[in-house]
């Protein structure tokens, strides 16, 4: 009995009108992926029962299994209910159990609680906002802005921004005419986003932005243009109706260098033997450590602080610095690439008649236009640097020489970038570049891929953060 009672229930709540009324209630914030309305009901038919509210009757489910279902970011939350007329009630995630998520005809989608204050119910439902409670961050989701100068990231959650002042642009989608009567009647459709400007999230000066989006984009921010805040951020630019997707994070007063700087700078000094040397992993904020607490032969280098590009990760910072293209352009966003859409700096330097050699670790990252020499551990120390090095030493009558060490980047991952035997390992990679350079009369640049950032047991990078993006671009000084 009890089981086709329920099934018309539900029958009513898909079938009817029941279900064009609660699609648009939108769950939005911080969530990893975007709740569904249909595959909640789908999946919870059996947990939903009929409930008394006022003199009205609602086909309700307990608000905890509702809240459970949701890919939530962060652990702890506060729910905020928004009717359609703007009241918008907070509730603590601690405090829902037994409380109802529910529909009916006549009041829409409703919040009712019998445990919390009155007014804590609420009908006509058009948003649930999930919004963190904690001070935890998680930068895979989420708007980073950068401060190239300070050094620092200051982070908004989707459901931070979701609570700021924004404002609502119309989008302008397309103008269609028709002829009527020989006369032409336009409509111009437009499409209202939520947006927020640059200014309306950091208070200091800046003279210059860069953004940088999951599809590669890398892009000084000339005009100004709005952050579309949706379950993805998006940037646009009404003035142009440029629109870059995916937004991942802005940095303000950013550097004039960035990895891609490597390939211009390679051809310029091809009148002259050319070593890269490629400390994978080597934090901007690594590099300040080192010339502030450590004696080292890169103090000697002419610095210059630099950006890695998004995804920072090896594939994608080599690709960039191989090429000298954003990793829009040139393909490899991120590890999963491997294949470069442009042209490598080892073919301009081959189609020169010049000679080049790559030295590598055990693996070939990239499919690049000459193969690396590949360097196995063979004395089992748990390192290829000391094989690499070696192989780098013979290879000193190359026109160009890029030598890949990989130790500080897996010693950061290991025991994090300012761990005592991860400096330990910087030194003895400075020996490296000491001994290498002192063997070399061109020109020499020690450049890197990527940062790296602390964790709880280690380091890792690949986020739109200081430590992974800002990283150190050096040059010999050769005066
Ligand atoms: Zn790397
Ligand atoms: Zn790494």
């Amino acid at each position: 009995m009890k089981k086709i009672s329920l099934l018309i229930i539900l029958l009513l709540l898909i079938g009817c009108q029941n279900k064009e009324k609660l699609t648009p209630l939108h769950v939005i914030g911080d969530l990893k992926t975007e709740f569904d309305m249909t595959e909640f009901y789908d999946g919870h038919e059996s947990e939903f029962e009929s409930i008394d509210y006022k003199s009205d009757k609602l086909t309700a489910i307990d608000a905890m299994i509702f809240y459970d279902s949701l890919d939530k970011v962060y652990e702890d939350n506060i729910i905020y209910f928004v009717s359609e007329d703007g009241f918008m009630n907070a509730i603590d995630d601690k405090s829902i159990e037994h409380t109802f998520i529910g529909y009916s005809k006549s009041n829409g989608c409703v919040y009712h609680s019998d445990k919390h204050p009155p007014n804590s119910g609420i009908r006509q439902i058009a948003e649930i906002i999930i919004v963190k409670s904690s001070d935890e961050i998680n930068y895979e989701y989420g708007l980073s802005i950068i401060d190239g100068n300070k050094d620092t990231t200051l982070h908004y959650s989707i459901g931070q921004l979701h609570l700021l002042p924004y404002r609502i642009l119309p989008y302008l989608d397309g103008v269609s005419k028709k002829v009527t009567d020989g006369k032409t009647y336009e409509v111009k459709g437009m499409k209202q986003k939520r947006v927020l400007s640059l200014n309306d999230l950091v208070s200091e000066d800046y003279d210059l932005a860069l953004l940088m989006t999951g599809e590669g984009d890398h892009e000084y921010l000339l005009n100004d243009g709005y952050i579309e805040i949706g379950q993805t951020l998006n940037y646009i630019i009404p003035e142009s109706y440029d629109i870059y997707n995916d937004l991942k994070g802005i940095m303000i007063n950013p550097p004039q260098t960035s990895v891609m700087d490597l390939y211009d700078d390679v051809i310029m000094h091809l009148d002259q033997p050319v070593m890269v040397i490629f400390i994978d992993g080597f934090s901007n904020h690594q590099y300040d450590y080192m010339k502030n607490h450590m004696k080292t032969y890169l103090n000697t280098f002419t610095h210059e602080k630099a950006t890695s590009v998004f995804k920072p990760v090896t594939n994608a910072g080599f690709a960039a610095m191989l090429t000298g293209q954003t990793p829009k352009d040139n393909g490899v966003l991120d590890r999963s690439f491997r294949t470069l859409l442009s042209d490598d700096i080892f073919s301009y330097v081959t189609d020169k008649g010049l000679t080049s050699k790559l030295i590598e670790g055990n693996v070939k990252i990239l499919d690049t236009s000459i193969d690396p020499v590949l360097n196995l551990d063979h004395n089992n120390n748990g390192i290829t640097d000391d094989e690499i090095f070696t192989s780098a030493k013979a290879s000193l009558d190359s026109d160009f020489l890029l030598v890949h060490f990989h130790s500080l980047d897996e010693f950061g991952h290991d025991y994090g970038p300012l761990d005592e035997r991860t400096l330990n390992q910087l030194l003895l990679l400075d020996t490296y570049v000491k001994d290498l350079s002192e063997s070399w009369s061109g020109y020499l640049l020690v450049v890197t891929d990527h940062g790296m950032h602390k964790t709880e047991d280690g380091g890792n990078h690949g986020e739109f953060r200081a430590e992974d993006i800002l990283i150190p671009y050096l040059r010999r000084n050769d005066e």
